[in-house]
């Protein structure tokens, strides 16, 4: 669609100088034309501040036409300009050029952004400026500017570059500096998305339910016109408790009322954001979102929809047709527009027959690969395949890239080496009909290396052609100091592990996902970066920089550290030395809260408090939990190294009645807990009320035997006071990702207890502790009791190693 931006070097090195800006006394003016736009005077205002802070002096801004200098900077659409040929109204929205002319330097660009680019990237390119993060600057300092003969120019070749969450005015500007999009007239700015006519919900995605109205407005059409929802098992079915983008139902996209509705609701939209966008003086929204509710499926299976998607092999054909008639619908409304298709889960993969239409773009998720790998990669054929399939039949396809990890507090932030993924990601999506980029970052203290991880994908997205390893090594010189090269060997060492030990990680991982990093890796990468913090000892801001990037291989070791340790003392491994816990946990939650004070992060913000409470305070918990669980009288004769204990602090819930709850009576501390009176007030597909009488099923996969079911074994006659272990199973061969779950209800990772493949084949009993009170649960239990079950431990014993196996 568009090339990729290249720079031009037209000379090889002069031996003299041809333009000299600054010659160690006197500064040449900056010269502008008699009217400016806003953007164009930020422009002036940048150039002028950074060449002041680079050389200790003032460049003077002069009108054109006031004086004849013998040599100038001339900035943006001067008469100069043009009498050198220079027809900047051809050029695009972000096209730029740094151009000399004898003793005279042009620096301008298209309308509305270009100007501003070309005074950035000669800042940053030609005298070496840097902005790494929000509150970091690199500025060089010089006692001359004098440049060989230039000739740069450039333009972004996906013209849609965001990432999401850079808070803060400071992170804007941050973000405008390194040109990415925001919406703001003095950065020539664009409105991304559509405001909805201002309302709460905004247009930026999942916007199938949202772009009508809120949850009331949402509840009053499913009561007047069901038919406008999807059929699902035969019946007309609306999630009116989310009744947003959280919805687990999406519409009947082929209904001609629904398409109607939904229509003039848009068309209403895009009046409101066009004189929205002209009293603010920027462009109106680059993209109108027509996504899909965020949930796997909850599309409509009545005959009408039910034959697109199966002409068509993918959900994607329904929401496709749905989209294109939209598109077709609203093209003169909103003609500079692209109606972007959100595709993810079912709608990944692409539609055998239909084409969108010119005005369409497909944002493409990936929830299939393996992040660690680039797309390239055998093992991330399919998303390549959905990829390749989608640029056939659309000319623009914007990439929402997951940069973090998701899951419960337990599973996300750890060490990711994702980093020289990304160049060669963006030159494939470039290479198909890329339009844009969003990279989905939250996470602003705890996400692995954030401000590297960041700065890099910046950098690519507005040149994917640029090295890694150049960005890499000007990052972590600038950012680290002394420390820099420790910090690449520290993340040379977590790839070159991650390549050995076939690292596999999603966007959802389950921490075993991490167990390429192994007990010597850890040692040595913490050995790395104790040397890279001795380094800098004398900077304290360079220490606290280190320390930041350290957090992810800390809050590893805190929750795994009692792994850690058992795989060393299996075998027999006295050489590795282990990090000290206590100090780990004491710099972890010291780098957080430096890090909420450093950051523009508001501590009031309720996003941020819970942030905070499951990062560190939930978290240090249950690292601790899981370091420090007593022996169970019932193992005391299971040599200390075959026996994995797991809280069910540490579990993943899936229905709204299980509870974790302080118990005393447990030796945990806190169990799992359910009472039937909740249990029968909640609707769940899964529920049968078996599921919950003695004896329990519980299921556990994968195993090396594929998923195995069962149900509680050793149940006694008569319901035992307090927690009582049961046996789950025998004999089951673990693998590394092998998770528990019961009712369908949670799950527990059984991480760490297959560390690594020589582990495989090795067979396994698993147990469970269990409090169960009132007969529901039980079959001889008391009436008169409430009915409600606790559990708080599950025990994992390795047979193989303890041919005794455990007593009763
Ligand atoms: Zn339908």
């Amino acid at each position: 669609m568009k090339k990729i931006v290249t720079f031009l070097f037209l000379l090889p090195l002069a031996l003299c100088a041809s333009i000299s800006l600054f010659d160690g006394k006197e500064t040449v003016p900056v010269v502008v034309p008699s009217v400016q736009t806003p953007a164009q005077k930020t422009a002036t205002a940048e150039l002028t501040e950074y060449l002041a802070k680079i050389t200790g002096k003032q460049f003077q801004v002069v009108q054109e036409g006031c004086s004849s200098p013998t040599s100038a900077i001339y900035l943006g659409n001067t008469n100069f300009a043009l009498r050198q040929g220079l027809d900047l109204g051809k050029f695009g929205d972000e096209e730029w050029i740094i151009k000399s002319y004898g003793s005279h330097l042009v620096i301008a660009g298209g309308e509305p952004r270009g100007t501003l680019y070309g005074v950035y990237h000669f800042l940053e390119d030609v005298l070496g400026v840097h902005w790494l993060t929000p509150s970091v600057e690199y500025v060089p300092e010089k006692t001359k500017i004098e440049l060989e003969e230039l000739n740069l120019s450039g333009r972004p070749p996906m013209l849609y570059r965001d990432v999401y969450l850079v808070p803060g005015i400071s992170g804007r500007i941050f973000l405008a500096r390194n040109r990415m999009n925001i919406s703001d007239s003095n950065y020539g700015g664009r409105m991304l998305f559509s405001r909805f006519s201002g309302r709460e919900a905004q247009g930026s995605a999942h916007t199938m339910y949202t772009v009508l109205g809120d949850a009331d407005c949402l509840r009053k059409l499913f009561r007047e016109h069901p038919e406008y929802f999807p059929l699902i098992d035969g019946v007309r079915t609306f999630d009116s408790v989310r009744a947003n983008g959280a919805a687990q139902s999406q519409f009947c996209l082929t209904s001609l009322g629904l398409r109607k509705l939904w229509v003039e609701a848009l068309r209403g939209h895009i009046r409101h954001d066009r004189e929205f966008a002209g009293k603010r003086g920027i462009q109106p929204p680059m993209f109108y979102a027509i996504d899909q509710n965020d949930c796997y499926d909850g599309f409509c299976t009545c005959p009408s929809c039910d034959a697109v998607v199966t002409r068509e092999g993918s959900k994607s054909g329904v929401m496709l047709d749905f989209v294109n008639h939209v598109a077709d619908q609203l093209k003169e409304e909103a003609p500079d527009a692209v109606f972007l298709m959100m595709a993810i889960h079912s709608t990944e993969p692409p539609p055998k027959f239909m084409k969108a239409l010119p005005n369409v773009g497909i944002r493409l998720c990936d929830t299939t690969s393996n992040i660690l790998r680039p797309w390239s990669d055998p093992a991330n054929a399919g998303h390549r395949k959905n990829l390749e399939g989608w640029a056939k039949i659309c000319n623009n396809i914007v990439m929402w890239d997951y940069s973090i990890t998701y899951g419960s507090p337990v599973c996300i932030n750890y060490p990711t080496p994702t980093l020289r993924t990304f160049a060669p990601d963006l030159r494939m999506l470039a290479a198909n009909h890329g339009g844009g980029v969003f990279f989905e970052h939250e996470q602003v203290i705890g996400a692995d290396m954030r401000d590297l991880k960041v700065w890099i994908e910046i950098k690519l997205a507005e040149n994917p052609g640029l090295d890694y390893d150049t960005l890499l090594k000007t990052f972590t010189d600038l950012y680290y100091g002394q420390a820099g090269g420790k910090i690449r060997e520290y993340l040379d060492l977590l790839e070159r592990a991650s390549e050995k030990g076939g690292g596999n990680i999603s966007w959802f991982p389950a921490l075993s996902a991490y167990n390429f990093i192994d007990a010597e890796t850890m040692s040595r990468a913490s050995r790395i970066l104790d040397e890279a913090e001795r380094m800098v000892a004398k900077e304290p801001e360079l220490v606290r920089r280190v320390e930041h990037a350290r957090l992810s291989l800390d809050r590893l070791y805190l929750i795994r550290s009692g792994a850690y340790r058992k795989s060393l003392d299996m075998a027999g491994r006295k050489d590795v030395v282990l990090p000290d816990y206590a100090k780990t946990a004491e710099r972890y939650q010291r780098v957080w809260n430096h890090e909420m004070d450093a950051r523009e992060v508001d501590r009031n913000n309720k996003f941020y408090i819970s942030e905070y409470e499951n990062n560190v305070t939930k978290f240090l918990d249950m690292a601790a939990k899981r370091k420090e669980l007593p022996v169970p009288e019932q193992f005391k004769r299971v040599e200390p190294d075959a026996l994995y204990l797991f809280g069910t602090g540490l579990a993943q819930i899936y229905i709204d009645y299980l509870k974790l709850v302080k118990d005393p009576e447990s030796p945990a501390g806190e169990a799992l807990c359910a009472k039937m009176s909740d249990i029968v007030k909640t609707p769940h597909k899964d529920f049968r009320e078996d599921k919950y009488q003695y004896p329990f099923s519980w299921t556990v996969w994968p195993s090396m035997a594929g998923t195995i079911r069962g149900k509680i074994q050793n149940f006694p006659e008569a319901m035992p006071k307090g927690y009582h272990w049961y046996k789950l199973g025998e004999g089951i061969k673990l693998t590394q990702t092998s998770v528990v779950s019961m009712f369908a209800g949670f799950l527990i990772a059984l991480d760490g207890v297959v560390s690594d493949n020589s582990e495989l084949g090795q067979k396994y009993e698993i147990w469970v502790s269990i409090k169960v009170l009132g007969p529901d649960f039980y079959r001889m239990g008391k009436p008169g009791l409430e009915n409600v079950f606790y559990i708080d431990q599950f025990a994992v014993v390795r047979q193989t190693r303890n041919m005794q196996g455990t007593s009763e």
